[in-house]
């Protein structure tokens, strides 16, 4: 697998600060923003700061640190969006998964029940 990080990608520019976002938790390694459009009550975003593609390059690639600084990122997250009766992560990954932004993110997804996973096939 290539990993080919485009970093003119619209989450890049919001790291770099060249795209506002409205930011739920910031740590050294990651950064979490409201989706601009919300599918659920709670919707965030988890998004490392590093330049990976997709979940997968991000497990294969980034630090231990990175890797542990993104997971204390999530932990904060579900606290402060007060998900304790449940919330779904989701990370979309390349085209079968139907990523539109090719800078890994994990959606956090809560604030009601969610319906099963997949609708049927
Ligand atoms: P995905 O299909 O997993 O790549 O989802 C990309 C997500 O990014 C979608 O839920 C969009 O609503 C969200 N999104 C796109 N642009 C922005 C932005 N500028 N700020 C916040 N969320 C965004």
């Amino acid at each position: 697998m290539d990993f080919n990080y485009d970093p003119q990608n619209i989450f890049a520019k919001i790291l770099r600060g060249e795209i506002p976002n409205k930011t739920v938790y910031e740590n050294d390694h990651a950064l979490a923003f409201e989706d601009i459009a919300p599918q659920a009550p709670v919707h965030i975003l988890i998004i490392p700061k590093g330049p990976y593609m997709s979940l997968d390059h991000f497990a294969m690639a980034a630090s231990a640190e990175e890797q542990v600084g993104f997971m204390q990122a999530v932990a904060e997250v579900c606290k402060i969006a007060g998900v304790e009766d449940g919330f779904r992560a989701i990370a979309n990954t390349r085209e079968a998964g139907v990523q539109d932004v090719p800078h890994f993110h994990l959606h956090i997804l809560g604030g009601r029940v969610l319906g099963r996973m997949l609708p049927k096939a």
